[in-house]
């Protein structure tokens, strides 16, 4: 009962990469760079591990991104010619590649680190990739055409390659594959009417359990500053967890504690595990024990205790190792304190 799991991403290590950075420069190439995200990646095993995390990420050490990092291994994409493009609805300009051809895998994207990661836990193990709206929102476009039409081309484009990379990491003993979805929260309608479809042809054949995570972003300051904007209640999930409610991906990530989610939300996605946020990605503030379990509790109205996994609202990469570190412990430390209380 309980499980718990993080959404992600987890900092990188300064001898890896710029440290409190969301698209880090490496501190090394070649071999070295292959080297060090190889150590890193079981640095956070064992270290998840040591928390008491009980089911286990790569914490996406070996992307720089978490979209860039698939569409570096697709071809199609031109990676020189960088252009500024003002992404999740203009929230923040970002430096994004360009697709200039057909879309088509250039081989395995993520094998080595979740092989990696597989051979040095027996915990279960999830990984991540980034869902097809999403990466839509994170590339400019010159190929699939103008307006609504040439972005669902695109979602579908992409969601063929993400399924081939998904087949293969399952393959790898991967236990969970999750796609991350932050552009399910901004594109409300078109989440609902088509992204959800996008999502599941990404997820197609797999029998491994599938999740989707969808948050209102990492906690730099142009999403504290939007979140700002967005009033007292945020019920953007309402759109789109009833279509996620009819789909076949099973769990679902969302962001919670400190938030403005109305809890009442989560009881649309009856029948799915819900992966509940219990720890603030936005503050260096580490969370007591108490106000992980409290928080549980209060989603316990919502969701069935067997369907409940205490999680982070999204990735730690932006945060310092230590606070990184400490919020793990709260993490476990909380669930552990919830399965005493209501058990
Ligand atoms: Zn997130």
């Amino acid at each position: 009962m309980f499980e718990t799991s993080i959404a992600g991403s987890l900092p990188k290590p300064e001898w890896l990469a710029e440290t409190q950075k969301l698209w880090p420069q490496w501190r090394a190439e070649g071999e070295a760079l292959r080297q060090a995200k190889a150590d890193a990646t079981l640095l956070w095993v064992k270290t998840q591990e040591d928390a008491g995390v009980d089911i286990i990420g790569d914490g996406e050490q070996a992307r720089q991104h978490f979209v860039h990092g698939f569409l570096e291994q697709v071809e199609g994409i031109d990676f020189v010619n960088k252009v500024k493009m003002g992404i999740r609805n203009n929230r923040y300009d970002a430096m994004v590649p360009q697709v200039v051809a057909p879309l088509r895998l250039k081989g395995r994207v993520h094998a080595f680190e979740a092989q990696l990661a597989r051979a040095h836990t027996q915990r279960k193990l999830k990984f991540t990739l980034p869902g097809p709206m999403t990466i839509v929102d994170t590339v400019a476009d010159r190929f699939y055409g103008e307006g609504e039409e040439g972005r669902i081309k695109m979602a579908f484009a992409f969601a063929e390659l993400l399924n081939q990379e998904a087949l293969a990491l399952q393959a790898d003993g991967v236990d969970i594959i999750q796609f991350d979805e932050p552009a399910f929260n901004v594109y409300l309608d078109a989440a609902a009417d088509w992204g959800v479809k996008a999502l599941e042809r990404a997820a197609q054949g797999l029998t491994c359990t599938t999740a989707v995570h969808i948050c209102y972003g990492y906690g730099i300051q142009a999403n504290i500053d939007w979140k700002q904007s967005l009033g007292e209640e945020w019920r953007q999930y309402e759109k789109v967890f009833p279509a996620l409610a009819k789909s076949s991906i099973q769990q679902v990530s969302l962001e919670c504690f400190q938030s403005h989610v109305p809890m009442d939300l989560m009881a649309l996605l009856q029948g799915k595990d819900v992966l509940v946020g219990v720890i603030d990605v936005a503050s260096d503030v580490v969370e007591t024990p108490q106000q992980v379990a409290d928080t549980i509790g209060k989603a316990l109205q919502f969701v069935p205790k067997a369907r409940l996994q205490p999680c982070t609202n999204c990735g730690l990469a932006p945060m310092s190792r230590a606070v990184a570190e400490a919020k793990l412990k709260a993490l476990v430390e909380g669930a552990a304190l919830a399965r005493q209380r209501y058990a």
